[in-house]
């Protein structure tokens, strides 16, 4: 292992989940072409700011990170590569003393530091390196200045979008006890929308309000049996889980994206404060109708469009719900990575009538319906994107949709403009 964080200069390749590996695979589904769960890395380590993501890998993990976060390679920034050598994949050296010693040398150097994360990854699995053990290990030896946790980002296991989910079901057991009632929104968020958010509930009368992950480690909510929780992100199941069994209880509602996403995700929250849907829209109605005007004139360029979605953020529908029900796009196929039909009951039932939600489709299969389907726009992986632009397609690339502030009413007119963008481009390069 290399004795210090390794920050390679190289341009990253497309690191998908080879073919046989990943869970579409074992479902008999076929080959699927995603980032892994590292991916998260490069917001989550924005979001909270004394937290560092130690990845425990190999080269093309380090490549996969700096590529996607597009970091300097003399930027101190708050994640790097323990790279795993030949000796420690060939079982010639204690892995542990290794961890251990580039840790202490880390810990060492950034003092600022306060929650480390072990981020596991496809070698770290293979080999077989404890890394929950390693955490327990490194946190008495560094603790109280350090918590040390440990997740897996592995491709083996994960989607890009699980990696946050991985993420935040760490933190969830040493969230503090709490007794209160309070309500918890899920989901990494930019801070802006945040920001909004915050300031709309209390306009509207709930709270107090917390936001997992926190802005600071040292900030962690705390959940309990009047905790009640809501998702801002589609892709928490791990952490919903993590949460309830902290007696916390899920809000069921729509995501946040969109005016109606928004609304019924506030009204969902007032609801279970005993606040009427009617004082909710009254208190939102000049963001709602501000939002509402912004759309209106972008539906004009994306009313009638057809889009599909290839199965990769997770995203898939609620954006899916969102283009359809008010820009009147037209869904013609919508893939999602994993269908969580608890999470999504509320997308589903929004979705229109007859739209194909197609859980960890076959990558090669779905290739074979874009190309017969021709439609206007697709969303897609990266990986994806450039073959079917060479091929007349106009593509949208899921992973923005992740480090783009998209939720709220603030924020709808953006959301749609990443959809209408790369249409009217190609609508002036054809002319
Ligand atoms: S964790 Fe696995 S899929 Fe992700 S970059 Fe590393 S080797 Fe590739």
């Amino acid at each position: 292992m290399n004795d210090a964080p390794a920050f390679p200069a190289a341009p990253a390749a497309d690191c998908a989940v080879p073919p046989g590996v990943g869970p579409s695979e074992a479902a008999g589904r076929g080959q699927r072409e995603v980032f892994c769960g590292l991916t998260g890395i490069v917001w989550l380590h924005r979001k909270i700011q004394d937290a560092f993501f130690l990845v425990v890998g190999s080269r093309t993990c380090a490549h996969l990170l700096q590529s996607a976060a597009g970091v300097m390679i003399f930027a101190e920034p708050r994640f790097a590569t323990a790279i795993l050598g030949e000796r420690d994949l060939a079982g010639l050296a204690d892995a542990n003393e290794e961890l251990d010693r580039v840790v202490g040398r880390l810990l060492e150097r950034r003092p600022e530091i306060r929650l480390l994360f072990l981020v596991g990854s496809c070698p770290s699995e293979v080999i077989k390196l404890d890394l929950a053990r390693a955490a327990q290990r490194l946190g008495r030896v560094h603790s109280p200045r350090v918590r040390v946790l440990s997740y897996s980002g592995s491709g083996i296991e994960t989607t890009f979008t699980q990696g946050e989910d991985a993420c935040l079901a760490a933190l969830v057991p040493d969230m503090p006890a709490a007794s209160d009632r309070s309500l918890l929104v899920v989901g990494a968020l930019a801070e802006i929308v945040e920001d909004q958010m915050r300031r709309l509930f209390a306009r509207i009368g709930v709270g107090p309000v917390a936001f997992l992950p926190p802005r600071k480690a040292s900030e962690l909510p705390a959940v309990g049996k009047a905790t009640r929780y809501i998702l801002a992100q589609p892709f928490l199941a791990d952490t919903a889980m993590a949460l309830e069994r902290r007696g916390a209880t899920r809000i069921a509602a729509p995501f946040p994206l969109g005016v109606e996403g928004t609304t019924l995700w506030l009204r969902a929250a007032a609801a279970a404060w005993g606040i009427a849907a009617d004082k909710v829209d009254a208190v939102v109605a000049p963001d709602r109708a501000r939002a509402e005007a912004v759309l209106a004139a972008k539906a004009a360029d994306l009313a009638g469009k057809r889009v599909f979605f290839f199965p990769d953020s997770q995203l898939e529908l609620p954006l899916a719900r969102f283009l359809a029900r008010e820009l009147g796009m037209v869904p013609l196929e919508v893939g999602t990575p994993y269908l969580h039909r608890g999470l999504m009951a509320d997308e589903l039932a929004l979705l229109p009538a007859g739209t194909e939600a197609v859980e960890a489709q076959d990558v090669d299969a779905g290739l074979d319906r874009v190309r017969a389907l021709r439609p206007d726009l697709t969303v897609c992986g990266l990986g994806l994107a450039n073959p079917l632009e060479a091929e007349g397609l106009a593509t949208k690339w899921s992973i923005e949709l992740l480090f783009s502030p998209i939720q709220g009413y603030e924020q709808a007119g953006d959301l749609a403009e990443l959809f209408r963008r790369p249409l009217t481009r190609r609508a002036r390069l054809a002319a």
